[in-house]
């Protein structure tokens, strides 16, 4: 299953986090899943579910929140919204685009529990 692996790479990075910030309990974890990243949502928290018990807690919540797709232009560097994978620069009407959003998951922050400070991850 796709979102095992996804869930389980999404929690050794957050490990990595926790072992950098000196440990500490996590209570949640805030992620971003692009339209185009091709996780399904309820499969991937029901993943996390099961696997977060083992590594964290139980009590450790998913944050999954779904983004659009953004590409940018490369000829007139608009940026706009992809709707329906329509993959055309609507201002110059080019086909040359660059995905700069929305093609993968990303880990935006955890909340551990011995503070409120969230800490900001940059991919
Ligand atoms: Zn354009």
């Amino acid at each position: 299953m796709h979102e095992r692996s996804l869930v389980q790479n999404l929690l050794k990075q957050v490990g990595q986090i926790v072992a950098d910030q000196g440990g500490g309990r996590v209570s949640e974890i805030y992620v971003q899943a692009g339209e185009m990243s091709g996780i399904e949502p309820l499969l991937f928290a029901s993943a996390f579910e099961e696997m977060v018990a083992d590594v964290f807690s139980s009590e450790c919540r998913l944050k999954l929140e779904l983004v659009p797709v953004t590409a940018v232009c490369t000829h007139c560097q608009h940026q706009f919204e992809v709707v329906d994978f329509q993959f055309h620069c609507p201002e110059c009407q080019s086909g040359s685009v660059d995905v700069i959003q929305g093609d993968r998951l990303q880990l935006m922050s955890i909340t551990m529990e011995s503070s409120d400070s969230h800490e900001g991850v940059s991919a």
